[in-house]
């Protein structure tokens, strides 16, 4: 029979409980992990892998972090996919030995820790939401609940299936919970897709009666009503969500703001494939350089941070929403001083929010207190920089969210020293004069110290031992320590009865003495009092700030507004962007506009300016669409996107890189690039791109912005081009939109006569000596002819490929006005024709390029090298 030690029968039992994430198993100063949990922790964190005692006759394989270190380890676990319930000691081993000589200490799982539900700063990323979403299926009702426990964010929305994936993308999820069945079957290929976490739980975690009272109870309410109207699959979400928060965080709820519901017509539809072409908040390589984010953000807060990417991922199209926004933000451009206070303040605004989430949590420490104490103190000078002005109501609204905190600042100024400590558990963070008692008790234990350092020099005179010293450790207490080589000197002294013998180690001996026991038992009796007055009054103080935390979040969002619209005001101030016009009308029409991201670009490179175009798509009725041509590298792309950026940033009530622009509200944006610019996602490209225009064909509404570039590309030419021609019609006769078509079959500009809606629009280039010139200016009308050869020649292309090129290309053109088959011509021309035909030559002494022909061996020779061996070449001959 394989004997179980009490311990490994604990962890055992532990570990059932969590079958699908590793356990942190504590011990000491360590967590430990065993069996296989060791190994997968062992490999994924890179850490040496031993073994510890034997279960059922094989070795257990043991792998363990450092309890001080264990922040950084999980940040990796949690990256690279696990999950870590983390195991704590309940009770000190001397309190579990006073249960009996042989109990094992009390142990359990204080916390789950996934990726959706962090709150350590370290954990997170300061300008980004953390977002824990639930995905609840009822019948035919579906619905998203949403929360950020980092900051108490919680929404709710009722969602079509279809609409679902362009949801997700706009969230971001960093992990998605779902019931165990068919929900779970739904969402999993999209889950995979985005690479979503998803975490499937028991249906009971879904059950929608349940789930009532689990929100009621959660917000002490006795029925939602006052939250709003919700769906079964709403309320089925919602209580999902709390559910789970409720195992992972076990029992410790984090601080959640009643829920707000969201609309499905709320905002601007931007599913995922466009969100990634017009890289609103990452870059098409990942990160978040190059991205719109990353030009427009002058936040200066982690909050303001995190509105920015939300309304980037989300804008409005609401016009009462768009025009408040765009009041506030007309203002602060107006009242520029104004705005630079408002910054310098906002700059020394901590995160309020995620303080508030750690103290909720039980996870937080003075610096949190200080930080509710920074926020505070800068509201309170924020709002008094904007009395007796004629504010808009955004602004109204937000200064309003940053007063009334006079008692709780007051607190919190006299409570707290200027920098306190990060952990409470070591004290020195109460300020002097706060507290009669913790003074007190705080001068009788320095006092102590002082009598300690008083002692130490008359044991040192009594003994002659000028080298003696009074010391601290926490195993002996308060000692005398001298060397070895001075004990007998101590032994010897007058009245050396008094120094008993503590300790001797390799180079010292230790004693002390009765007197010294007793100072130390006072200094010990008060520094622990000390220490647990201030605990006491952290946990006050903490209370207190909890107590009114919906207030506090209001603050902190009041904080992020105004910061967003400083942030906007500064951008406008400083690029010379232009206040859009945005209405219920179909217009869309931009004069002098710019792509953000190239023109800082281009900037950076210290080279070219942006040049500024116009566009027209305004329609009062059908369709408006402009077909663009013109050679590659002429700027098509750049424009297409930075007419959807524009629109993007005026509904979420930014000033726009233009000159001037007047916006219809723009319902959702669509942006799809032909196959061959999107190889980096390695799925058959072509099917791809045709699965997203089919989608933007079947979505599409009439107050739809549509950006297709080079759609069709992905197919041999004559494939390519039909499709083309069936989309722009179809976009043209059924979905009606206001669209932008760039596209490289100039066949496609003979529609422009045939369809009232659609347009010709050409990027212009010059000629020059057979050399192409880019303008990167767009005028109406269709480009007279690609320019792909003499775009091969910037390239690089050999001149004697190029030559051929052209000689082709006039055979073909040729072909085509005389109406003669292609096919005959390309046959008669004469293969190589470029290179010349070789020159029967007299036999004299190898040229010049022949002796240098023999010293090359192309097998030895880098692409590079191969380069200059032809510029050799062409020297010599
Ligand atoms: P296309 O889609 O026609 O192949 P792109 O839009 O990709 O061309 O533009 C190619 C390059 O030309 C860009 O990377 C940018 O450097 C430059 N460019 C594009 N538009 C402009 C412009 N309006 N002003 C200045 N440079 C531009």
């Amino acid at each position: 029979m394989a004997t179980v030690t009490p311990m490994m029968a604990q962890y055992l039992d532990i570990k059932a409980q969590y079958p699908d994430a590793l356990l942190f198993y504590r011990m000491g100063d360590f967590y430990e992990m065993f069996f296989d949990d060791a190994v997968n922790a062992a490999e994924a964190l890179d850490i040496a892998l031993t073994k510890r005692g034997k279960h059922n006759g094989d070795d257990i394989p043991m792998c363990g972090v450092p309890f001080h270190a264990a922040e950084g380890y999980l940040l990796t676990l949690i990256r690279k996919g696990f999950r870590v319930a983390v195991g704590e000691q309940l009770e000190t081993p001397a309190e579990a030995k006073k249960r009996g000589s042989k109990s094992v200490v009390k142990r359990d799982v204080v916390r789950l820790v996934t990726p959706g539900t962090l709150t350590e700063d370290s954990l997170l990323e300061a300008r980004r939401h953390n977002f824990l979403v639930s995905y609840a299926e009822l019948r035919d009702q579906a619905a998203l609940a949403w929360a950020d426990i980092s900051t108490g964010a919680f929404h709710v929305m009722p969602v079509a299936r279809v609409r679902l994936s362009p949801e997700l993308a706009r969230l971001g999820p960093s992990e998605l919970i779902v019931a165990d069945g068919p929900a779970y079957d739904h969402i999993r290929p999209l889950a995979d897709e985005y690479k979503i976490p998803l975490t499937p739980l028991g249906k009971a975690s879904f059950d929608s009666t349940a789930a009532e009272k689990r929100i009621c109870s959660l917000f002490k309410v006795s029925a939602l009503d006052g939250f709003g109207t919700f769906t079964r699959a709403e309320v089925s979400a919602m209580g999902a969500l709390i559910d789970y928060l409720e195992i992972t965080q076990k029992g410790k709820l984090p601080l959640l703001q009643v829920p707000e519901q969201e609309a499905e017509d709320r905002v601007m539809q931007i599913d995922a494939a466009t969100r990634r072409n017009l890289e609103l908040t990452r870059s098409l390589s990942g990160g978040r350089s190059g991205s719109l984010l990353s030009v427009v953000d002058r936040t200066v807060t982690p909050g303001g941070g995190r509105l920015l990417e939300q309304r980037l991922s989300s804008p409005s199209r609401n016009l009462a929403v768009i025009h408040t926004r765009l009041a506030a933000l007309d203002f602060i451009v107006d009242q520029r001083q104004l705005a630079e206070q408002l910054r310098n303040a906002l700059r020394q605004s901590p995160d309020l929010d995620r303080a508030l989430s750690r103290l909720a949590l039980d996870r937080g420490g003075p610096r949190d207190l200080a930080a509710i104490r920074n926020g505070l103190t800068q509201a309170e000078t924020i709002a008094s920089l904007c009395q007796e002005l004629n504010l808009p109501e955004l602004i109204v609204g937000a200064i309003g969210s940053l007063q009334g905190f006079d008692d709780l600042l007051e607190v919190l100024d006299a409570s707290l020293i200027a920098e306190p400590p990060l952990l409470a558990r070591d004290g020195g963070f109460i300020a002097p004069g706060y507290d009669d008692e913790l003074d007190q008790a705080r001068t009788l234990r320095d006092e102590g110290r002082s009598v300690i350092a008083a002692m130490q020099k008359q044991y040192a005179e009594h003994t002659g031992i000028t080298s003696l010293k009074i010391k601290h450790n926490n195993v002996l207490g308060y000692f005398i320590e001298t060397t070895a080589t001075h004990a007998d000197k101590m032994l010897s002294a007058p009245l050396s009865e008094s120094y008993i013998h503590r300790q001797t180690t390799a180079n010292q001996v230790r004693f002390t003495t009765v007197e010294l026991s007793e100072i130390e038992t006072k200094i010990l009796n008060a520094g622990n009092q000390a220490l647990e007055i201030e605990k006491r009054l952290y946990s006050a103080i903490s209370d207190t700030i909890l107590g009114i935390s919906a207030p506090l979040n209001s603050a902190a969002r009041g904080l992020a507004e105004l910061d967003l619209l400083t942030s906007f005001a500064d951008l406008a101030t400083g690029e010379n962007w232009s206040r859009p016009h945005v209405d219920q009308s179909r217009a869309f029409e931009v004069s002098g506009g710019r792509h953000p991201v190239v023109e800082q670009a281009l900037r950076q490179q210290g080279g070219d300016v942006f040049i500024a175009n116009d566009c027209n798509l305004s329609a009062s009725d059908g369709a408006a669409i402009w077909l663009l041509t013109g050679p590659n590298m002429a700027g098509k792309s750049t424009f297409l996107r930075q007419n959807a950026l524009i629109a993007l940033l005026a509904q979420i009530g930014s000033y726009v890189p233009a000159d001037k622009a007047h916006i219809g509200v723009v319902s959702q944006l669509f942006s799809r690039v032909g196959a061959s610019d999107d190889l980096a996602r390695g799925r058959s490209t072509f099917m791809v791109e045709m699965v997203e225009t089919a989608a933007i064909l079947n979505q599409a509404d009439d107050r739809a912005l549509v950006i297709l570039d080079e759609i069709g590309r992905g197919t041999a030419t004559y494939d390519g081009l039909s499709i083309a021609w069936a989309t722009l019609e179809h976009l043209h006769e059924t979905n009606q939109s206001r669209a932008l078509f760039a596209t490289h079959y100039h066949e496609l500009t003979q529609l422009a006569a045939s369809l009232a809606g659609v347009d010709n629009a050409t990027v212009t280039v010059k000629e020059w000596e057979n050399e192409i010139i880019f303008l990167h200016e767009v005028r109406k009308g269709a480009a007279d002819r690609s320019y792909g050869v003499q775009v091969a020649q910037l390239a690089g292309l050999p001149t004697t490929v190029v030559a051929r090129a052209r000689n082709v290309l006039d055979m073909l053109e040729q072909s085509n006005r005389d109406g003669s088959g292609s096919k005959i011509q390309i046959d008669d021309l004469p293969l190589f024709a470029a290179a010349p035909p070789p020159q029967p030559t007299a036999p004299k002494g190898p040229s010049p390029l022949e002796t240098l022909l023999d010293t090359i061996h192309p097998d030895d020779l880098s692409p590079r090298e191969a380069l200059e061996v032809l510029y050799r070449l062409k020297e010599a001959g």
